[in-house]
């Protein structure tokens, strides 16, 4: 590679230092480093405003905003979930003693699908968890009815999609509540962070009290609570990062289709595309190998040795992982997890990207998966 450090996947988007110096100062003046401080307030109703919701709250990470939203909806028994997602969705129900039951994900967007929701549906059911994986919304309406028609609680795992669109509306509204993840790799980060965001005036109140202890004053408990707070710091990094947001969705756009153009001519590679009618932040360069797990490995491995950190995602699936995979009961059925996992590779995206890191991927993977048979989708994956 042109630079002398690896090209990797998440590198973190940095706003201006000086700007990030600022914030810092009025720390130091303030005194003030947590506990709903005012660079949290501020940075709450900016995130309320660009995502068109009545409440953001704060915390201090994506999967205890995740945990906090299943406990505050009064999830129990079980919840469904995609197989292919990150192992976080999972986790934040078998950690408070929920069974995530998997579900498979259409092959085109590799986000949940409906029809595969209700066919694991039992009588433990009491929610289910969408994610909007890559950016990219999950179907939003066809969710929603099975939730409505099973009386089921639907939130959202929107931790890849700050800044998109679901059926033209920014992310954040749908469901009863979404959440955000502002880890250091994702689209925007404030260092770690996340945020749960809804409309609901009582969701919204109870998670602000188990974000910190059940605190309803001073020194006053009224409910049992977690620490789920964002400290001040990660606050001024969000405050920092918010203002180039837009230019780096030009940025990512930018660096997604160049790769797109330079993979295309490549036989059994495809780089996914964002939904056109949805604005997407381009944060991952997703591309799927036809032939399968051993091409698409010779592939990361291929990369590996140039220097370029491409990584597989979310494989064998979340179903496969421990401690999952030794659960009693018959192995999920989610054939397109199982095809999607053994293709996927994702590329290193954002500004940093050059055009010679471009061709650089382009010839290896053009010659590592060069050669190898193409064997027919199997027809779930078929569409
Ligand atoms: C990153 C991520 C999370 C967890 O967020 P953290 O802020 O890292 O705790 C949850 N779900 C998905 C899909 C993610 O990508």
């Amino acid at each position: 590679m042109s630079d002398a450090r690896p090209l990797h996947v998440g590198r973190p988007n940095l706003g201006p230092r000086e700007v990030f110096d600022r914030y810092v100062d009025r720390i130091y003046s303030g005194g003030w480093l947590t506990n709903d401080g005012p660079l949290v307030r501020e940075l709450e109703e900016e995130v309320a405003a660009r995502t068109g919701v009545r409440h953001c709250v704060a915390m201090c990470n994506g999967t205890v905003a995740l945990e906090i939203a299943v406990r505050a909806l009064g999830l129990e028994g079980e919840v469904v979930v995609p197989a292919f997602t990150f192992v976080a969705t999972a986790h934040a129900l078998s950690w408070q003693g929920i069974r995530p039951v998997f579900a498979d994900v259409d092959p085109r967007t590799h986000t949940l699908d409906p029809r595969s929701v209700e066919a694991v549906i039992t009588p433990r059911t009491t929610g289910i968890i969408g994610v909007h994986l890559w950016g990219r919304p999950a179907d939003v309406t066809g969710l929603q009815d099975v939730a409505d028609r099973h009386g089921l609680a639907l939130m959202f795992d929107a931790a890849h999609a700050f800044d998109c669109t679901a059926g033209g509306r920014p992310v954040g509204g749908a469901g009863r509540v979404e959440v955000f993840s502002f880890h250091a790799t994702k689209f925007f980060n404030t260092f770690e962070g996340g945020a749960l965001v809804t409309n609901d005036d009582e969701l919204a109140h109870t998670a602000r009290l188990m974000r910190n202890f059940g605190f309803a004053g001073y020194d006053t408990v009224v409910h049992p609570g977690t620490n789920g707070k964002m400290s001040e710091i990660a606050a001024a990094m969000g405050l920092t990062n918010l203002p180039g947001l837009d230019a780096l969705i030009d940025a990512n756009r930018a660096v997604h289709e160049s790769y797109s153009r330079a993979l295309a001519d490549i036989p059994g590679v495809e780089v996914l595309q964002p939904d056109p009618l949805e604005r997407s932040n381009f944060q991952y360069v997703v591309a799927v190998v036809e032939d399968g797990a051993e091409a698409r490995d010779r592939a990361v491995a291929a990369l590996h040795a140039e220097g370029v950190l491409a990584r597989r995602y979310f494989w064998p699936g979340v179903h496969r992982m421990q401690p999952y995979a030794s659960w009693d009961g018959p192995a999920p059925s989610v054939p397109v997890t199982e095809w999607v996992a053994d293709r996927v590779v994702v590329l290193p995206a954002g500004p940093g990207v050059t055009p010679d890191d471009v061709s650089t991927v382009r010839r290896v993977i053009a010659s590592a998966v060069d050669g190898a048979p193409t064997p027919d989708r199997p027809a779930a994956a078929r569409r």
